[in-house]
């Protein structure tokens, strides 16, 4: 009896001591970025992205269950939602929706990791969480790069961003993970949510925006370690210049600016949900692969996404996020990009 009391001390005692010596490595930012694996992205993936969520068409069955997916991970993971009466979605009425032809109801996904230092500045990193749904047939588009690349993204980052707060190294401001509804109708989640901020705009500092990273443009195969950024400088040199140093600094991805071109014939700058936010003088970076093949088909699956690379391009985003949210000074819109964009 004795002599395992001992043991079982002897046990505690080195077990105390392997403890300690992990203690006291420093845990950095980096530790951090690599808990976004591309192992974890995929599992999500084929659960978020798959036949049963039914293409997550706003308002219907297949997107109530996407949701449900999101505020669960969200709870599970103790990260609050966002909203002082604790509903992780935020409900948007039929009135809302009222030039659709069908008449339908949806929530935004809202949750919540409040700042250490200065709570009231935020830092939202947003995904549309719906697809376009099934055909008449009930065959299923899947959505898996648009934009469920973009929504489990997010929930990666927010589970690295709460082991931080675990460890007494959380954000010195707030993160508002937003997952918005109805963009591929016509942006409305995203739209709602501006029109009804939970948190005054004029204290929300950026809006990092993801609409597809999972794949590669068939214009890149022959370079595909590359993210198209759009929007960066449009409101804010100074979050240019801190995108650009934090890849460098930690990711090391071609930074592709082709369709940040005011002149793009495609005009991606206006078609996502990022641009609810630069509209009210909001600065944005919007992250994006472009388009390629399976880009609103049936054939958009999670067996074709690329993990590793978006495992990458997740950690930039989230990196980004981390020194907007850490660093000494908010950043600041500038005075002449405001009212070229009024
Ligand atoms: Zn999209």
């Amino acid at each position: 009896m004795k002599h395992l009391f001992l043991t079982a001390m002897a046990v505690l005692a080195l077990s105390c001591n392997s403890a300690q010596t992990g203690a006291s490595q420093k845990i950095t930012r980096v530790d951090y970025a690599n808990t976004i694996t591309s192992a974890d992205l995929k599992q999500h993936l084929y659960t978020y992205a798959a036949d049963d969520m039914e293409g997550r068409m706003t308002g219907s069955k297949g997107q109530r269950k996407a949701v449900d997916y999101l505020r669960d991970f969200y709870k599970k993971e103790g990260i609050p939602a966002a909203q002082a009466n604790g509903d992780y979605f935020q409900h948007i009425p039929a009135s809302f929706f009222s030039r659709m032809k069908d008449s339908i109801t949806s929530e935004n996904v809202v949750a919540f990791i409040k700042g250490s230092e200065k709570p009231d500045e935020i830092i939202i990193v947003s995904a549309h969480l719906d697809h376009v749904g099934m055909d008449k047939d009930g065959n299923v588009f899947n959505g898996a790069d648009d934009d469920g690349s973009g929504t489990v993204a997010v929930l990666e980052m927010a589970q690295a961003f709460q082991k931080a707060v675990k460890d007494g190294n959380g954000p010195k401001r707030s993160i508002l993970f937003l997952h918005v509804t109805g963009e591929e109708i016509g942006l409305f989640g995203s739209r709602y949510y501006t029109e009804n901020p939970i948190f005054p705009l004029e204290n929300t500092v950026v809006d990092l925006n993801i609409d597809m990273i999972g794949r590669i443009d068939p214009n890149k195969k022959e370079t595909p370690n590359y993210i198209y950024l759009i929007g960066s400088d449009k409101l804010s040199q100074e979050l240019h210049d801190v995108s650009e140093e934090v890849n460098k600094n930690y990711i090391n991805l071609e930074l592709d600016y082709t369709y940040n071109d005011e002149n793009d014939p495609n005009r991606f700058y206006y078609r996502s949900d990022h641009y609810n936010f630069a509209k009210n003088n909001i600065p944005v970076i919007f992250y994006f692969n472009g388009v390629h093949e399976d880009y609103h088909k049936m054939t958009d699956t999670p067996d074709k996404i690329e993990y590793d690379l978006m495992a990458k391009r997740t950690q930039l985003v989230f990196e980004t996020a981390w020194e907007l949210a850490n660093r000494e000074g908010r950043i600041k819109a500038d005075a002449d990009k405001i009212k070229a964009a009024k």
